[in-house]
């Protein structure tokens, strides 16, 4: 029998989740170690089997889980990519990854098991795992509409939902924390306001992406032909991204993507394939007339990624939380939002155990403080990366710290990885900028005086002259110093 959580004023009954999407399963499975009840309250009628839904209209394109990402929820549903191979999505174990960049292109091979597969195989897989969790409820087809408050407005004490279908018939539910996991379309900043509290301003990346995704047959033997391969963008040219990724039933997705809002990839299926053959490298051309396309391509556009500041609110309400593409959403490129949702519920397991063990009286707004520490890594990689496309803004109280160093840096370092790897045979460095870029490890185990001592080797090239320029005319000595002004610590976002 699980334990109910204590918290300082009352002992903790029931929890409910707005949304059912990666985030609002990965929050349940974490409520429902300390919560009696958990339920999920989402708008959509949820499928019997793994297709798209309309809540989510993203579950059309390509989907990957980082492999921070993976470890979490490996740890919350044990042998969840297993199940996934099961269902025929497809193994990426030993499979072969060329990457081509502006540097020249390079390959690595992945050693762990893995899986790929769509999103919706991937959320109808771990929605599996939650619904045979016996304290979990689902209510579907139920919109929430607002929120019950006390007379004050200090705490949140349920929510309002409107069934969606003939009826729209219209019910409260009590209970004694609300998470706001529902997606990019939250009304949470609505709702405060209408609270009577002042949001803090949003950080914004005016980023403008669109993506373009087209899905074709692919026979076995092309799969273990060739592994994945993709074409990284070049935002200073205003070259978009090329990928293929394969996913269950021997399906491949091809994508086309670009930022900035001056050229959006194509849907008509003429112009889609011109646009794809013309970014793709040659093994991706030669790939792709093996594949036998099955859909017409499909579009998605956004123009800003969001991310909120709730943490800054000291009249935050208790009773209430907010995670996932509700709290903060990204450019989709890097392919960070399902890992950071798993990022935050690892943090609310760890704040909730404290909260147990050592109440602490603003339990809600100490959890967002944490959440805010441990995503800022995602949120500066991927703006850092968006700021090099023309048009791409950043909009916020506060600059984002060191952008053009990180840039210059990550120019040098990718050049010098990619010719260690090919010249060298020894692909450690591009391994660890992976891994960075994959949210295990900090941007500090990349940018630092050691690093960057391996990286000026004084070839006088423009990226090594660009760099220094960057640094001015710090010695060696101050090195470590003059980093430490120009890049964010991210102490707290891995130590905890
Ligand atoms: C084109 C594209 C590609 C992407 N590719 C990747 C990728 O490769 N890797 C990656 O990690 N991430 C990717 N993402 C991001 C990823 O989809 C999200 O970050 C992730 O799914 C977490 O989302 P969420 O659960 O917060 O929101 P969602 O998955 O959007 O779920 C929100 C849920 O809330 C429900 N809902 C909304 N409002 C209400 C309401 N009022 N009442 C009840 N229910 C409600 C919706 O129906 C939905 O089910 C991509 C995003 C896009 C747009």
């Amino acid at each position: 029998m699980r334990k109910p959580l204590k918290s300082p004023q009352t002992e903790v009954e029931k929890a409910l989740v707005i949304g059912g999407g990666i985030a609002g399963l990965l929050t349940a499975r974490v409520l429902s170690d300390y919560y009696k009840k958990v339920v999920i309250v989402e708008r959509d009628e949820l499928p019997q089997d793994p297709s798209t839904r309309p809540g989510t209209p993203q579950s059309f394109h390509p989907h990957r889980v980082l492999p921070r990402g993976k470890r979490i929820i490996d740890r919350f549903f044990p042998g969840y990519v297993e199940d996934l191979l099961n269902k025929g999505a497809h193994s990426t174990e030993n499979e072969k990854i060329t990457r081509f960049t502006p540097y020249g292109s390079l390959a690595v091979v992945v050693d762990q098991k893995n899986a790929s597969s769509s999103r919706a195989l991937l959320e109808w897989t771990i929605r599996q795992r939650v619904q045979n969790i016996s304290n979990i409820h689902f209510i579907t087809k139920g919109e929430v509409i607002g929120f019950l408050t006390s007379a004050d407005h200090k705490k949140v004490t349920g929510v309002h939902i409107k069934e969606r279908g003939e009826q729209k018939q219209e019910r409260k539910i009590a209970t004694d924390l609300v998470v706001d996991t529902s997606g990019r379309s939250s009304k949470l900043v609505k709702w405060l306001k209408e609270m009577g509290h002042e949001v803090p301003e949003s950080e914004r990346l005016k980023v403008s992406f669109g993506y373009s995704t087209r899905y074709y047959r692919v026979s076995p033997h092309v799969k273990e032909k060739w592994g994945l391969v993709s074409t990284e963008a070049e935002p200073e040219k205003g070259n978009g991204a090329a990928g293929i990724m394969y996913i269950e039933d021997n399906l491949a997705q091809t994508l086309l993507f670009s930022a900035g809002g001056e050229h959006y990839p194509p849907t008509n299926p003429e112009e889609y394939e011109k646009e794809l053959y013309t970014l793709a490298n040659p093994m991706m051309t030669e790939l792709v007339k093996e594949f036998k396309p099955i859909s017409t391509p499909r579009g998605y556009r956004a123009s800003e990624s969001i991310r909120q500041h709730f943490e800054q609110m000291e009249d935050w309400p208790s009773g209430l939380l907010v995670a996932g593409d509700a709290l903060c959403n990204f450019d989709p490129i890097h392919g960070q939002g399902m890992t950071v949702a798993a990022i935050e519920a690892e943090m609310l397991d760890i704040c909730l155990r404290e909260q147990r063990h050592t109440p602490h009286p603003n339990f809600e707004r100490k959890v967002l403080q944490r959440m805010q520490q441990a995503i800022e890594p995602a949120w500066w990689l991927s703006s850092i990366a968006d700021l090099r496309w023309k048009g791409v803004k950043h909009v916020g109280a506060e600059p984002l710290k060191g952008v053009t160093f990180a840039q210059k840096y990550f120019d040098l370092y990718v050049k010098q990885a990619v010719k260690q790897a090919n010249e060298k045979n020894n692909s450690s460095m591009f391994q660890q900028y992976i891994m960075m870029n994959a949210l295990v490890l900090s941007p500090r185990e990349v940018i630092n005086s050691r690093m960057l001592n391996m990286i000026l080797t004084g070839d006088g090239s423009l990226e090594e002259k660009q760099l220094l320029a960057e640094l001015g005319d710090a010695s060696e000595k101050q090195m470590q110093e003059r980093l430490n002004q120009l890049i964010p610590s991210f102490e707290l976002a891995f130590n905890q």
